[in-house]
């Protein structure tokens, strides 16, 4: 812990139904106790005090992968780098807390966290931008996208997995197979055709199957698949090809790697980021220049 003197801690306070504020009030207690300087805030990376963040040794992000990205873009905005990232996954996916292996009880988070605070190694990791907005794990362009914006535009409350049935029919009905065009650091290597597209820093993605099973965060490059749909019947096959992990060997699909990649379509086509919605093709993707620390549990 001697290494880190002042934390700030980014959270939901609703994550976790409400252990999000729990965790972090617990926190609040028990790192000043510790010798940590301590500031909390709930909820409101957009205001938060950027004196707090400019002089965190380290962060803890209390919620989601969108607290997560959040609390690190904040960082960015406001000192130009991204401090020791701790993260207490507590959101519906957690593909970020999932990658790091931190599976951690609701009774135990805030002791786990100082074990991490003291203890834990420091991996330095990729991350990407899609339109400017931060993401560590992958974008996607298509129907996963579609569903997920179908998703944010009728729920209502916290995320469940049933959640997804109803948007899944809703954008399967509705999905457009529009062409894309993809061009990786300047070279176009798909052209005119409907298609899914996947752009992954790390492997691991929503429900465990790997869509980019070789993309690796620590590599400096952006693992790019592409993978055409000629029809919704096709679409779907395609899906459970993915699901095997055996779709990256289907025909026509194109696999690449680089640092930048432009994403074009004839008409706008959904973009997620790490399972949130990121706006509409045209899309650029590239890597962040600098790699950002995470602190992993022992
Ligand atoms: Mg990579």
């Amino acid at each position: 812990m001697s290494s880190f003197k002042t934390v700030a801690i980014l959270a939901n306070p609703l994550a976790g139904q409400g252990n999000g504020r729990a965790t972090a009030e617990a926190l609040q207690t028990s790192l000043p106790a510790a010798g940590v300087g301590v500031t909390v805030i709930f909820d409101a990376p957009a205001a938060a005090n950027a004196e707090v963040l400019a002089a965190a040794d380290a962060v803890i992000a209390i919620g989601g992968d969108g607290t997560l990205r959040a609390a690190a873009s904040r960082c960015l905005e406001v000192r130009g780098n991204i401090p020791p990232l701790l993260l207490i996954p507590m959101g519906t996916a957690n593909l970020m807390g999932r990658y790091l292996g931190i599976h951690w009880l609701p009774e135990e988070l805030a002791q786990r966290a100082i074990e991490s605070l003291r203890n834990g190694r420091i991996v330095m990791l990729d991350a990407a931008r899609a339109n400017g907005k931060l993401f560590f794990v992958m974008a996607g362009i298509g129907i996963d996208a579609q569903i997920i914006h179908e998703m944010d535009r009728i729920r209502s409350g916290p995320i469940k997995y049933a959640s997804y049935v109803v948007p899944a029919a809703l954008a399967l009905a509705k999905y457009r197979y529009v062409p894309l065009e993809v061009i990786v650091d300047g070279q176009t290597i798909f052209a005119s055709a409907p298609a899914m597209a996947f752009i992954a820093n790390i492997s691991e993605y929503g429900t465990g199957f790997p869509v980019a099973p070789d993309a690796r965060p620590d590599d400096g490059l952006l693992d790019v698949c592409i993978v055409p749909i000629v029809s919704l019947v096709e679409g779907v096959r395609q899906f459970f090809h993915a699901a095997a992990g055996e779709h990256i060997l289907g025909e026509g699909v194109v696999y690449a790697r680089g640092k930048e990649i432009e994403i074009r379509s004839a008409k706008p086509l959904p973009v997620q980021i790490d399972g949130d919605s990121a706006g509409y093709t045209p899309t650029r993707i590239d890597l962040l220049p600098i790699r950002v620390p995470f602190i992993v549990p022992v």
